[in-house]
């Protein structure tokens, strides 16, 4: 069988990298299949994408943001139209369960539709002014080229919320997706460029993120990073970007559901189910702690145990497979080493931990109990479909134990007490908490973001989503004719 060459999209034309290298894909489920040979962007790349944003933004500014919203708008009736094939795409390029790919298509239309409306609105303030005759406002204006960095475990969903939210506020786009998941993000911009986006306005550089995403993020043109990822690699980004452009980091979590003693616990087990196993973990915001009142505990614990012994793992176009498998080889590593440390600092073992005997890079669902604080296993972002139950005595021990972390995306709390949850909401140090449902399940209309290490305080989507990619600019108009000195002349 041939295997497909994929081009980089540059200056509104499907090009080779200037090296000429290319590199290769396999599907996760069966590393005997290669998907593709990628183009292996390098500096020279970069330079050229970005010369080509700031080329397009002068036009691409102009246009008026209601205007810029309707290509959005065909963005997502096409994506709606492609739908169920950029779903097996996915599933083949980075192994989630179809369903699951079909929501992150979903969340993309969501997004775009979401963000063509924002053209409309885009809102600054007036204002009163202390002195007289004298007008006070803001209003937001594009920041210019900005760089558009995003990881494979939403390969699609991400880069629109990013990319979506640029092009409405007026930026011009290079955009550096994850070495694990170019299909997607070149499926994704050939819907944008039959959307009608005009040539330069969106990049695509593909390639390694030490040579094409840092030359992206040091370079000078570039007024704005937006960054989803690893939180060593948002460090490293912070240290790279120097001063004068926008960062913003979405990053990682070691997120936490509390079940109390009062808790639905049938409830609570489908939460935590989904929450610690969908999408084999590997989700900024998968449930890897649980945190159990020891009024309920033993039961909860043997409740899991019994239901997870029950998920079938395989490749995630079977429709009967619940769990698919690790993005890389890499990544079944990290998590197999990360379940021999659970062993080792003494967590007990009580579920999973084996790797199947399978052609892909699955590792079994996997639970710990027993875990505190100090260990490994409750502090590190793992990533797959690892979990640790922890006894908690009381609520406030639980939000003790919750927020025991450097980390702090989302959080969940499963109780029937009202006052249990505004507790919660009040104490937990998240930036999302869900009452009553698991860890996952964010809404494209609402702020989406992090607290503590896991987020730079930019808020991304929801009607957040346009304040990062857009300068809000503070006016004063003095019609007085004379000199009037704020401060100064007041009375
Ligand atoms: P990485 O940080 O490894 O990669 C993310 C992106 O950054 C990729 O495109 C990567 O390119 C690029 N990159 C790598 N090194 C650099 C660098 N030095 N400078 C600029 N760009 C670079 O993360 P993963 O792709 O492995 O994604 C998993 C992580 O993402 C997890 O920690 C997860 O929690 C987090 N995440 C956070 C979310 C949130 O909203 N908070 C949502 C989803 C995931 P390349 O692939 O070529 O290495």
């Amino acid at each position: 069988m041939t295997i497909p060459t994929y081009k980089m999209y540059i200056d509104g034309k499907w090009v080779s990298s200037e090296s000429g290298e290319t590199y290769t894909r396999v599907n996760p489920a069966n590393y005997n299949e290669v998907l593709g040979k990628f183009q292996q962007g390098n500096e020279k790349d970069v330079d050229k994408a970005i010369d080509a944003a700031e080329e397009a933004f002068e036009k691409w500014r102009e246009i008026p943001p209601p205007k810029r919203g309707e290509i959005l708008l065909k963005a997502a009736q096409l994506l709606r139209q492609n739908k169920e094939e950029l779903a097996r795409i996915m599933t083949r390029e980075m192994g989630k369960v179809l369903m699951e790919a079909r929501g992150d298509v979903q969340e993309a239309i969501d997004v775009c539709e979401l963000m063509a409306g924002e053209g409309r609105r885009l809102f600054g303030r007036t204002t009163t002014s202390e002195l007289r005759d004298k007008f006070a406002m803001t209003v937001r204006l594009p920041l210019g080229v900005v760089a558009c960095i995003t990881p494979w475990n939403f390969p699609v969903a991400i880069p629109a919320w990013k990319i979506a939210a640029a092009l409405i506020c007026g930026n011009t786009v290079v955009f550096k997706p994850s070495s694990d998941t170019p299909i997607c993000a070149i499926k994704f911009v050939e819907i944008l460029e039959k959307a009608g986006v005009p040539k330069g306005v969106v990049n695509l550089v593909t390639g390694p993120g030490g040579t094409v995403g840092t030359h992206l993020v040091k370079s000078k043109k570039v007024r704005a990073v937006s960054f989803t990822g690893h939180r060593d690699t948002g460090a490293q980004i912070l240290k790279d970007a120097g001063v004068g452009k926008k960062i913003g980091l979405e990053m990682g979590s070691k997120n936490p559901i509390i079940i109390m003693d009062d808790a639905d616990l049938k409830l609570a087990l489908d939460g935590v189910i989904w929450g610690a196993f969908g999408t084999s973990g590997q989700r900024c915001t998968a449930a890897s702690r649980i945190i159990v009142h020891k009024k309920v505990k033993q039961k909860f614990e043997r409740m899991l145990i019994e239901k997870t012994k029950r998920l079938r793992i395989g490749n995630g176009l079977d429709p009967k497979t619940d769990v698919g498998p690790l993005v890389n080889k890499a990544a079944q590593d990290k998590v197999i080493g990360y379940i021999e440390i659970g062993k080792n600092e003494g967590a007990m073992l009580c579920c999973g931990g084996k790797v199947p005997k399978l052609n892909g890079w699955f590792v079994e669902p996997t639970i710990f109990t027993n875990t505190s604080s100090d260990m490994r296993i409750f502090q590190d972002e793992i990533f797959g479909p690892v979990t640790a139950l922890t006894e908690a005595r009381n609520l406030d021990d639980a939000i003790d134990l919750a927020n025991a972390v450097e980390y702090g995306l989302s959080s969940s709390i499963y109780t029937k007490d009202i006052n249990n949850a505004f507790h919660a909401i009040k104490h937990l140090e998240y930036g999302i908490t869900y009452v009553n449902a698991p860890t996952i399940g964010a809404e494209v209309h609402l702020p989406f973001g992090g607290a503590k290490a896991s987020g730079s305080g930019w808020k991304e989507v929801g009607w957040t989503g346009t304040e990062f990619f857009s300068e809000e600019k503070t006016v004063f108009i003095d019609h007085s004719g004379k000199l009037q000195r704020a401060q100064i002349d007041i009375g």
